[in-house]
């Protein structure tokens, strides 16, 4: 096979501003806490500088014999705390600047959470759709090796992300274990419960994102039962985010994914809904509801909006038409920071994405630490651990954010940031 004929990385040009947006909204909010936090220039361009960027091609042959090559990053963002940590998603807008911009949010997060971990995050510029269960795999395996110098337990450990879920996280472990010569459990988290995967992992996140919408309701004087939800995204984090609601009493109104969405005003089935994607349909076919489109969604008159999809899906062009009275961001980075601004002098409560989807992260923790003593914690047991990290790093946000009059947003950020300059303080500039 020529090189003519190896299909081009799918990273063009042309989708290169989406992860441009994101990096341009993670660097001004990092400014913006610096500034708060009255740190200098030079701590400002630590923490603004990626420790380790890593571009690798993933070549992939393809059932029909054909070879393409795609490009993948891994970024460390900051290993100041502890190892790497953050997810690895396939999606064809991923580039350098927006895994770059996920891997810094990732740093905030672990610090603002308490964890002993830096910010990484990964990704391969791919539509995996057209994929088989083999290509992807191989996918994942080649993208694994290219990277393997750079990650372990004790560097930098992968987890699920848009559209990669525990069996890549498998295929990464093995790959990692099968060079290693022996099982390494710890290489990756949000995998299976057979190859050392936590109980609760699977459903953390969207709990974390549900126990950061009632502090928000509690701290609104608004009860529960009976709020309405809009979702967008239902993945991972948007379709169990939506079940946990229901089963707080709250009425799931409308949910989305890339196809659209659908709206009913008495609130939807949401274990229908599930059975009906996981059947391979989309939400926009779903028959026992109204057809709405995303757009539509992020507009409705809703008590709760959560975006759980993608990066800058609220912008200055549509902040304006949100009706919602709290956003609790799922995503990570779902609103720019002119969108932010908007909603602020529209009154609408934004719970920031690096303490609202923070449980992901801090159960792919407790798996590590599982993983590393060879243990296994009971989902009861996994539950109240996540439930007081989550409580501890909210009750911060929340009291930093009252005394000093800032967003919830900015609060997040001074008290994330602050952990991470101390950090660098207390050890340090080598040599
Ligand atoms: P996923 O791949 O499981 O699901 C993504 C969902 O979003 C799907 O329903 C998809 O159809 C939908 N979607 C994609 N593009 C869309 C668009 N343009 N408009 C509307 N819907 C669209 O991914 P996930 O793991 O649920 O991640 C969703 C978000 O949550 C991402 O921003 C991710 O970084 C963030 N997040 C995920 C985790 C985790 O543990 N999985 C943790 C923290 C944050």
């Amino acid at each position: 096979m020529t090189v003519e004929e190896l299909a081009p990385p799918v990273s063009a040009p042309d989708r290169a501003a989406p992860g441009a947006l994101a990096h341009r909204a993670a660097l001004s909010q990092l400014r913006d806490a610096t500034g708060i936090l009255g740190l200098d220039e030079g701590m400002y361009r630590l923490l603004a500088t990626p420790r380790r960027s890593l571009t690798v091609s993933v070549p992939l042959r393809r059932e029909n014999g054909r070879v393409e090559v795609y490009s993948g990053y891994r970024v460390q963002h900051n290993l100041t705390r502890g190892p790497g940590k953050g997810g690895v998603r396939f999606h064809p807008d991923s580039d350098i600047d927006e895994v770059t911009a996920l891997a810094m949010w990732m740093t905030w997060k672990c610090a603002l959470l308490g964890l002993p971990y830096g910010g990484a995050k990964g990704g391969i510029a791919i539509d995996p759709r057209g994929l088989t269960l083999s290509e992807k795999e191989r996918l994942t395996r080649r993208y694994t090796q290219e990277i393997l110098p750079f990650i372990g337990p004790d560097k930098d450990i992968p987890a699920p992300d848009v559209n990669t879920d525990e069996s890549t996280m498998a295929w990464m472990m093995d790959t990692y274990s099968v060079n290693a010569g022996y099982s390494v459990h710890g290489a990756t988290t949000g995998k299976p419960l057979t190859v050392g995967g936590s109980n609760g992992r699977a459903g953390a996140t969207s709990r974390g994102v549900v126990l950061a919408a009632l502090d928000a309701m509690r701290h609104s004087h608004l009860d529960p039962t009976g709020r309405t939800i809009a979702v967008q995204g239902f993945g991972k984090v948007g379709a169990g985010a939506a079940r946990f609601f229901a089963d707080e009493g709250c009425r799931v109104v409308a949910v989305s994914d890339i196809s659209g969405g659908c709206y009913r005003a008495a609130g939807l089935d949401i274990p229908e809904l599930e059975a009906w994607v996981a059947g391979g349909e989309s939400l926009a076919s779903y028959p026992n509801a109204d057809a709405i489109t995303n757009r539509e969604l992020l507009g409705l008159d809703v008590d709760v909006l959560v975006p759980a999809a993608m990066d800058g899906v609220l912008t200055a062009d549509n902040a304006g038409d949100v009706r919602a009275r709290m956003i609790v961001e799922g995503a990570n980075g779902p609103t720019s920071p002119e969108a932010d601004a908007i909603l602020q002098s529209n009154g609408v409560t934004v719970v920031p994405d690096i303490l609202a989807n923070a449980g992901g992260v801090v159960v792919s923790y407790l798996e590590w630490v599982q993983n590393l003593q060879a243990f296994s914690w009971t989902s009861a047991e996994v539950d109240r651990k996540l439930c007081v990290f989550m409580q501890n790093a909210s009750r911060s946000v929340w009291a930093l954010a009252g005394e000093k009059s800032l967003t919830l947003r900015r609060a997040a950020h001074v008290i994330g940031v602050g952990q991470v300059a101390e950090a660098h303080e207390a050890r340090g500039l080598f040599p």
